[in-house]
């Protein structure tokens, strides 16, 4: 006799009709299923959330559903009982099993677009309290079918129909919900191929009823091995979930690593340039002090060439003490030990005629500054006004001559605000974000022309969130920029308790 492939297949799927075949079906099925709890399970010890818990009771109501299979089969198989004894009500104990686990599975999958677990929950019991009532009422006709006639058979009974329908629906909803959601889905392609083959069965079944009075046994022999692939399909789709989820777990560890590592070499960074500037700071002063006598003439007449690289000498160094102040400064605020002493500060007074502004008007650009008279604000008034220096000293450094430098301060209900605008040069719309990142620079150590070391204005960020205030900055490149410094007025009420 040739050999012929298709026959083989055709005895096998016949086969697994059989008893015998159902048997070795749900045996191979049961143990897959309590493989895949035995995994779900185990994840959700480990992290408990609803989607793993309702996929645990899914597949261990598949389980379920097996064993009962399993052990009736075996009856039949090797006891010699026959099968009509307990077919009063196990169909239905089966199918209202198969079909839980559908509405737990379906919905488990969906889950990322149910994130509302209330809402999920409500859903889950809305559902099974319905297919518990079908099914209950479906026994209740069952069992007076079978009283009128004793040898009828579950499946040509149309509660079979009925719970076949649940089946297909329940089984199709969740392909709706992932194609439409497709673009953000993982492995949706496994999760689809996995509800439609299981789809199949109910499918077919419901066709084979209501088309050929549930006799035609082609159909029967042909569904046949859709459970099985559809289960190899979704015990695929946990393995890929959970490998997935193993991966990420690593790759979340190894970057929380790495973070660590980049903050700890940061912090080191941060110890390394604290410790020296402190160290700069002893031979700075000599040098100043002896600068200073120099100048003086304290070590005998120096010519007018000496005297100018003297200045010079004075120069440098009272600008290399005040980056050194800068940064030791700002390695305080932000090893937040600083704190701030809030009081009354007229700004008012401070700013409306600061001799900064001589500094501009020698640079041929002009200052407009409109600020109410007592402007009272209650903040750290040393600290505070580091802040205006900064910002004002940016708005000199960076606007040409014939430039104008306004400031304003108003005083809103709830809070200050002070505001220093230049027609500068403006700043890039992607540097903004970066422009309170301590050392950033708009232009490079090579090409600038400004001193500084880019600290200013990350000082004054820490200070203004000291105070619980904001800075807000707008500007246009070739046009000029405007910094706002708004501070909340709670702290008036803080300072008069
Ligand atoms: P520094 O002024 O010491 O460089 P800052 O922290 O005060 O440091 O400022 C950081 C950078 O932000 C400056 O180097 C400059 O590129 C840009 N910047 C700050 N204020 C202005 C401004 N008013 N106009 C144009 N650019 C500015």
């Amino acid at each position: 006799m040739a050999y012929d492939i298709f026959s083989v297949l055709h005895n096998f799927f016949y086969f697994l009709s059989t008893n015998e075949g159902v048997l070795f079906r749900a045996a191979t099925e049961l143990i897959i299923f309590l493989i895949v709890t035995y995994m779900i399970v185990s994840e959700y010890l480990r992290e408990k959330n609803s989607e793993h818990k309702y996929l645990s009771i899914a597949f261990a109501s598949l389980a379920l559903h097996r064993f009962i299979t399993v052990f009736v089969f075996s009856h039949a198989v090797f006891g010699e009982i026959p099968l009509p004894k307990i077919e009063s009500f196990m169909p239905v104990v089966l199918h209202f099993l198969e079909i839980f686990a559908f509405v737990l599975l379906s919905n488990a999958f969906v889950y990322p677009y149910r994130k509302d677990s209330k809402k999920l929950l409500s859903v889950i019991e809305i559902e099974t309290l319905s297919l518990f009532i079908i099914s209950v009422l479906i026994e209740v006709l069952w069992l007076n079918s079978l009283k009128m006639n004793s040898e009828a058979v579950f499946s040509a009974f149309y509660g079979f129909a009925v719970f076949s329908i649940i089946k297909v629906i329940i089984l199709i909803r969740p392909l709706f919900i992932i194609l439409k959601h497709k673009m953000e889905f993982r492995y949706e392609h496994n999760i689809i191929s996995a509800f439609a083959v299981y789809a199949m069965v109910p499918l077919l079944q419901s066709l084979n009823f209501f088309f050929y009075n549930n006799q035609n046994p082609k159909l029967e022999v042909f569904l046949n091995p859709f459970p099985f692939i559809s289960v190899m399909l979704f015990t695929k789709v946990i393995y890929l979930k959970l490998v997935d989820k193993a991966i990420l777990k690593d790759k979340l560890r190894l970057s929380e690593e790495k973070y660590r590592a980049a903050k700890e070499l940061g912090e080191m960074k941060d110890g390394f340039v604290s410790v020296v500037s402190h160290e700069l700071r002893t031979p700075l002063t000599s040098m100043k002090l002896y600068a200073k006598l120099l100048e003086s003439g304290k070590f005998g007449k120096t010519t007018d060439k000496q005297k100018k690289a003297v200045s010079i000498i004075n120069q440098e160094t009272d600008r290399l003490s005040a980056l050194i102040e800068d940064i030791l400064h700002l390695s305080k605020l932000e090893s937040k030990k600083e704190t701030i002493n809030a009081g009354a500060f007229d700004f008012h007074e401070f700013a409306v005629n600061h001799h900064i502004y001589e500094l501009a008007r020698e640079n041929g650009i002009t200052v407009k500054v409109s600020i109410p008279k007592k402007f009272i604000m209650y903040v750290d008034g040393e600290k505070f006004k580091q802040v205006f220096i900064n910002l004002i000293g940016n708005a000199i450094k960076f606007t040409e001559k014939g430039g104008t430098i306004t400031v304003n301060a108003m005083s809103e209900k709830n809070h200050w605000s002070i505001s220093i605008r230049d027609t500068g040069k403006g700043i890039a719309k992607e540097n903004i974000p970066k422009l309170f990142d301590k050392f950033f620079q708009v232009e490079s150590y090579m090409t600038r022309d400004k001193g500084g070391i880019g600290l200013g204005l990350a000082i004054a960020k820490h200070i203004v969130d000291l105070h619980n205030g904001d800075i807000k900055v707008e500007s246009e490149l070739g046009k000029g920029s405007s910094f706002t410094v708004i501070i909340p007025k709670s702290l008036e009420t803080e300072f008069d308790s």
